[in-house]
């Protein structure tokens, strides 16, 4: 009978943190391998040493290559396949002639563990076991002493080999993070925490739970003295105090829906502020931080939200003023501006931060149809005259421009669709595909694409954007039967 792998969990580095199952596996196994880097002892067989015995056969399993350099003509990957197999192969060996195997992994086995790659080769011809392991996730947290992540915050475990930019953007959208694998990566993560405005709260954990131990800030930490077996580590933020950085103001665009479509920059600004200001319906959107005040008021006064707005942070607040879609496009951002414009508020910061505007998300939905020259118009004559509005419609139609439409209309403006329509019909073929979308990204999206002869006023509400194509735009039934929409992006004389 065949023997029985195992890949055996070793925690942390302390042996007094290994599990009852772990030794009772170990004691039972016929074969201890471990892996290791070349000249160098094995971490994992020193958490085990205690346990092993003379008459366990030992199967150290030595890396070829550890940084990217080799001289394999398959470079670093086709070396590490080759190791692979020869040790998976030595493995099978042994479990072939009936001895049951224990593969060492330091922390868990299946946590950025070498055991994997062993059990991707060997677990679906062998009888495979794992024993779970204490992390080093687990185990730095428990040395800082302080709660990793509380209710509904998320954690999230980054490998410091990421690049800067991936590392700051997860760090920013994220409760709590910890980032493995530093050492040479070390300056890069420090940048990606200072990029992310997290610095000052990440500390740093060396060899947790082994004799070198340390601990310390991460702002405070030499770049030349980190090792492999250290991770820096962004606790939970529920009770963390704030650093103080005065106030300023941030506009925020929450996507047309749902947080598919929030940046990450955005999340983060949102995480981050103290107050968040805005109409309740984007108020909504926005997750809840414990702490964190709200300011939810209609869709009217937008200057009197700014100025709130303005007010908190000229009083030392960090405060995020909420619009759907990109707060730059018909939105909170312009407003937030004006008001800075005054003398008093000169000295408040301000930042506005892109995000998805409701034209880009339903041309998506439909196509293409956004992929030649457009231009955006507002059909809402609350704010500019509809005569400026018309004479727009007919500028950009006869410059054959496809049209976004926002604002189309509401309850208590019904006609400016079909005025619009029959203006347009001076410049387009009734035939002209009309893209009708509604609530993109939300519970109630419905996206439908008509002709310009037959756009109904009534399939119109707040929450709709149309997009009205060119001479050139087309519309295609695909063979699953749904219809698309697209633009060429080159004219026929060209
Ligand atoms: N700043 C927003 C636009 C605000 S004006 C943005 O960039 O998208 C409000 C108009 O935006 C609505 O009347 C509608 O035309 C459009 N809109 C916003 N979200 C939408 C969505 N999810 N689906 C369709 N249209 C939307």
């Amino acid at each position: 009978m065949n023997g029985k792998l195992y890949g055996v969990g070793l925690g942390p580095g302390d042996p007094s943190l290994m599990t009852v199952r772990a030794v009772e596996v170990i004691a039972e196994a016929d074969v201890v391998a471990y892996h290791s880097a070349r000249h160098k002892r094995s971490i994992a067989r020193s958490i085990a040493e205690r346990h092993l015995r003379a008459d366990h056969i030992e199967e150290p399993l030595v890396y070829p290559v550890t940084t990217e350099t080799t001289d394999h003509p398959g470079g670093y990957r086709g070396a590490m396949e080759d190791f692979y197999a020869e040790a998976s192969a030595r493995l099978a060996a042994h479990l072939d002639a009936g001895r049951t195997v224990a593969v060492l992994a330091e922390g868990d086995p299946l946590f950025y563990g070498s055991y994997m790659h062993m059990h991707k080769r060997l677990a679906d011809r062998y009888d495979t076991e794992v024993i779970p392991g204490v992390t080093s996730v687990s185990a730095a947290a428990a040395r800082l002493g302080a709660p990793l992540v509380e209710g509904e915050e998320v954690l999230t475990i980054l490998p410091g080999t990421l690049p800067e930019e991936e590392l700051a953007a997860r760090l920013a959208s994220t409760d709590a993070a910890v980032v493995m694998k530093l050492g040479r990566t070390f300056p890069k993560v420090r940048g990606a925490f200072e990029r992310s405005g997290k610095l000052s709260r990440a500390r740093y954990v060396e060899r947790a739970s082994m004799s070198q131990e340390r601990v310390a800030d991460l702002a405070d930490v030499d770049a030349a003295s980190v090792p492999y077996f250290s991770v820096a580590v962004l606790p939970s933020q529920v009770d963390a105090e704030r650093p103080v950085r005065g106030g300023e103001v941030t506009v925020v665009g929450t996507g047309p829906a749902g947080p598919l479509w929030l940046t990450p920059e955005s999340r983060g600004a949102l995480a981050d502020a103290d107050d968040v200001v805005g109409y309740t319906t984007y108020l909504d959107r926005v997750p809840v931080r414990p702490g964190q005040r709200r300011h939810g008021s209609d869709n009217r006064v937008e200057s009197e939200r700014a100025e709130y707005a303005l007010e908190l942070a000229r009083r030392g607040r960090r405060v995020a003023v909420v619009s759907g879609g990109d707060p730059g496009v018909f939105a909170m951002a312009t407003a937030v501006l004006e008001v800075a414009s005054q003398p008093e508020y000169h000295g408040v910061p301000v930042r506005v931060l892109p995000g998805v505007t409701a034209a880009n998300a339903a041309a998506a939905k439909a196509g293409a149809p956004l992929g030649h020259d457009y231009a955006t118009i507002s059909l809402s004559d609350r704010l500019k005259p509809w005569e400026v509005i018309e004479e727009r419609l007919r500028a950009a139609a006869s410059a054959d421009l496809v049209l976004a439409l926002y604002n189309p209309g509401s309850r208590s403006r019904t006609w400016q669709v079909g005025k619009a329509r029959d203006v347009l019909l001076e410049y387009r073929a009734p035939h002209t595909p009309v893209v009708v979308a509604r609530d993109v990204g939300g519970p109630g999206e419905r996206v439908s694409i008509v002709r310009l002869g037959e756009l109904d006023p009534a399939v119109v509400d707040m929450r709709t954007v149309l997009l009205v194509g060119s001479s050139l735009t087309v519309a295609v039934r695909r063979g699953d039967g749904e219809e698309i929409v697209w633009t060429p992006r080159r004219y026929p004389e060209v």
